[in-house]
């Protein structure tokens, strides 16, 4: 590597001019408030024809553009957005195969080393995890994304935020502390997973020190919650518990909601976002959708066939361009979560901002069985709404059969808390019919049992599939 002149972090950003683009809280809600539809279109525009005008020097997207006939200065603006082919996190993966180590999507960014520069990564469920790499920008404009849902979700100058989520390669957790200390006067007191601080330590650690919000996976919320049952902790009256800022996945009837706030004695509040993106949506405390970062990123609804991009409140593949992102550039990333966006409008909580549906299903998790599409995480609503269950649950593909007999089938483990096992099986079978649309088999297995092969307690999401064909 040549030799380069140390890139300060200090001084790699024009600060004033950083929180004026992209105004933390409380200014947030104001700036959002004052802007009309026109502006904000306006606004985004403009940060997204920089964005382009950057991508055409990486090879990544200058190759993947030209390949489909794209000129520079044929996309002259949003208008012209959907002239822009999309890519998809196996486009990422190709990239990397084809130049390590970081892909033709963001090598460039190391061999300049013209600002300071940070590696997270993807869960990485097989082979190494998918690196994405931060310069300053990005690294910061993700924190305001997740300080602005703090403040939303009820965080204040001085509360104790616990983050039960390890700095680690993922990237939630320096999100939050980040966001906490930089920009909402919240103290992060990061405890890692229960792996790192065990779980009756993080209770006497948030009754010990007054903790008022947690950032925790919903499924580690639910073994805190019965831990301290067990350690006789009243997380009602021993803890000070303000929020709990979390990530739900697929849940449109709202039990795990319920079973967490019953539990906890709180508002539980929903995310949504990944490494690439940041956090692009988050619930304030009217529970009416998750507020979308509009100044930070532009959502487009593909329709799961045919791509073409659908209209307000219809549902698809979330497709997620970037408007701060300039290392990587992330211009029309098809996530492949289902999702619904819905038309900007103003909102109890003082914000005006375009919402997004929580999380409706993975798109690459879909299973076809007898010509239905399955997306296994919709079990999740119906299992979690079940208190005879654990709320843990694997959906297993597998091909049975040889030849012209054989044929997909899928078996939902769902893990119970002991007795029932035949009756609960046979409400799963009909309750799991009606959400897949398909008959599936449904085995009961004890509680604890799944833990390992879902991840539940470690780092990253939890996995709901198991694809043996
Ligand atoms: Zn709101």
């Amino acid at each position: 590597m040549t030799e380069h002149a140390i890139p300060y972090y200090w001084s790699s950003v024009d600060w004033p001019r950083f929180v004026e683009d992209y105004p933390p809280p409380p200014a947030f809600t104001g700036a959002m408030a004052s802007l009309s539809d026109e502006g904000l279109r306006e606004l985004q525009d403009q940060r997204f024809r920089e964005r382009v005008r950057e991508a055409w020097n990486v090879p990544f997207y200058n190759d993947r553009w030209r390949a489909a006939g794209l000129e520079p200065g044929d996309v002259r603006g949003l208008d012209d957005i959907a002239k822009i082919p999309t890519f998809t996190s196996g486009d990422l993966k190709q990239s990397i195969e084809d130049e390590p180590p970081f892909g033709s999507h963001q090598n460039f960014a190391l061999k300049a080393m013209a600002s300071p520069l940070k590696i997270q990564s993807s869960g990485g469920t097989s082979g190494l995890p998918r690196p994405t790499l931060f310069d300053p920008v990005a690294w910061e404009a993700q924190a305001v994304q997740f300080a602005r849902a703090f403040h939303a979700q009820g965080g204040r100058v001085g509360d104790i935020l616990q983050i039960t989520l390890t700095n680690s390669l993922a990237n939630t957790a320096w999100c939050s502390s980040t966001a906490a200390m930089n920009w909402c006067g919240m103290v992060p007191l990061t405890t890692g997973s229960g792996v790192v601080t065990p779980s009756k330590r993080q209770l006497e650690l948030a009754r010990e020190w007054g903790t008022a919000g947690w950032v925790a996976f919903g499924e580690y919320l639910k073994i805190l919650a019965e831990t301290a049952v067990r350690e006789g902790v009243d997380l009602q009256k021993d803890l000070r518990t303000k929020f709990v800022h979390t990530y739900l996945g697929v849940d449109v009837e709202g039990h795990l909601r319920k079973l967490l706030s019953d539990a906890w004695g709180c508002k539980v509040f929903d995310n949504y976002g990944t490494h690439e993106v940041g956090l692009v949506g988050f619930e304030c405390r009217s529970h009416d959708g998750l507020h979308v970062n509009d100044d930070t990123a532009v959502l487009e609804i593909a329709d799961r066939g045919t791509g073409d991009v659908v209209g307000a409140g219809e549902p698809g593949n979330l497709v997620v361009t970037s408007l701060h992102r300039s290392v990587p550039p992330i211009i029309r990333y098809d996530l492949k979560d289902l999702m619904r966006v819905s038309a900007r409008e103003a909102c109890g909580c003082g914000l005006r901002t375009t919402k997004l549906s929580g999380f409706l299903g993975r798109s690459d998790e879909m299973v076809k069985l007898r010509a239905t599409s399955v997306y296994p995480r919709s079990a999740q609503d119906v299992i979690q709404g079940d208190a005879r269950t654990t709320g843990e649950f694997l959906c297993i593909v597998e091909t049975v059969g040889q030849g012209l007999a054989s044929r997909e089938r899928m078996r939902v483990q769902i893990e119970t808390r002991g007795g029932q096992e035949s009756a609960i099986r046979a409400d799963m079978v009909k309750k799991l019919h009606t959400a897949f649309g398909v008959a599936v088999d449904v085995e009961i297995v004890p509680s604890g049992s799944l833990a390992s092969r879902t991840g539940l307690g470690g780092e990253g999401k939890v996995k709901r599939l198991l694809d043996l064909r």
